[in-house]
């Protein structure tokens, strides 16, 4: 078993349960999440007998590092699992610290129409270990302290919810890497039950949703999901989230040119929002191949812009992150694929 999947009180608990002192748990997550010792025989603290008992039970795999792309603030990364999947993650350098995306499934099953991802059918959800290790190796490899993570990456987190929640556990924990909740972001294409329990779960972050068009007609062909879970009931569940959680709701709205940009989704985006307390942040579309997909201009994006802003909703524009290090989802896996098909060899 890996170490690293262990929230706080299942530490306390396997010590209780083998004849340890559970008071040793501060101990062992500290040297795992502060000190990140490459071996737990290193654990400082911890007398001899019990750190070669924790050595002889526990594993501290990591991902491997498979390919690695840089650019001026961001740096994109493609690791190997276990079991040889491939998963991605970016690290974005921003000005109020290190920003880590990572993934959170092997492929995904939810086929938004835009999205790179999407091609690659979901094989299995990541386990909270694989979660926790892509932010320990890539803090440990370019040293440096992460201080906000995104679950944007590959993958429907709420698809894997019970492992994300544990993960979310983790890295929140005190005595470990000691994120605060309004550092972590789940990004969420819709799923309205898994966004009530994530409201209610003691250890959420800050929520997400993907919601990219203000009406069913569009929203149902981009994201077969809103078939499932139409925009008014997904509306409901966030402002449920917001009073629950009292925190900001995030809505992400990729601009596609001539689809989802027209002024009257703007009005209805704002109707729709009113005056509760949501964030819209418009994404220039990163073109991937082939998806028939693209960006909206800078002036239709700008229009769309000030009519949010007409209407008192706060709303920002991202930065193009990453398109330069193939940084949209699924992109770096799906390059790395075809290069090394044998064909291509
Ligand atoms: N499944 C989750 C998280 C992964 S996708 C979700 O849907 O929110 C992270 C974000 O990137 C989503 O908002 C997704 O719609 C968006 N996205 C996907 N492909 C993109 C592209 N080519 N350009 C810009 N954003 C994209």
């Amino acid at each position: 078993m890996n170490i690293y999947g262990l929230t706080f009180s299942q530490l306390e608990k396997y010590l209780l349960q083998t004849g340890e002192k559970p008071s040793k748990a501060p101990f062992i997550y500290k040297g795992l999440y502060q000190q990140q010792v490459d071996s737990l025989l290193e654990l400082p603290a911890i007398r001899q007998s019990l750190k070669e008992k924790l050595h002889a039970v526990f594993t501290m795999e990591q991902p491997r590092l498979l390919a690695q792309t840089e650019s001026a603030d961001t740096v994109k990364f493609l690791f190997a699992l276990q079991d040889n999947s491939l998963i991605e993650a970016v690290l974005m350098r921003q000005n109020y610290g290190n920003s880590l995306c990572i993934s959170s499934q092997v492929g995904c099953n939810m086929a938004c129409a835009f999205c790179q991802s999407g091609r690659f059918k979901k094989v299995r959800s990541l386990q909270p270990e694989e979660l926790v290790t892509q932010v320990l190796f890539i803090q440990k490899h370019l040293q440096l302290k992460i201080s906000n993570i995104v679950l944007m990456g590959i993958g429907e987190p709420f698809d894997n919810y019970d492992n994300v929640m544990r993960f979310l556990e983790i890295v929140q924990h005190p005595h470990g890497l000691a994120l605060g909740p309004r550092h972590i972001t789940v990004s969420t294409c819709g799923l309205v039950p898994q966004i009530l329990q994530y409201a209610a779960h003691p250890a959420h972050g800050l929520l997400a949703i993907s919601l990219h068009a203000p009406d069913d007609e569009t929203r149902s062909r981009l994201m077969t999901i809103n078939r499932r879970y139409p925009v008014a009931q997904l509306m409901d569940a966030a402002r449920t989230c917001i009073r629950q959680t009292g925190k900001k709701v995030m809505l992400e709205y990729v601009m596609l040119q001539g689809i989802n940009d027209h002024p009257w989704q703007a009005q209805l985006l704002a109707d729709l929002i009113g005056t509760d307390d949501f964030h819209v942040n418009l994404i220039p579309y990163n073109e991937t191949q082939n998806l028939g997909f693209t960006q909206s201009s800078r002036e239709r994006i700008l229009a769309f812009y000030d009519i949010l802003k007409k209407n008192k909703i706060t709303v920002t524009m991202r930065r193009e992150f990453g398109s330069s290090v193939k940084a949209a989802c699924g992109q770096l896996r799906a390059d790395y694929e075809q290069s090394s098909k044998p064909e291509n060899r």
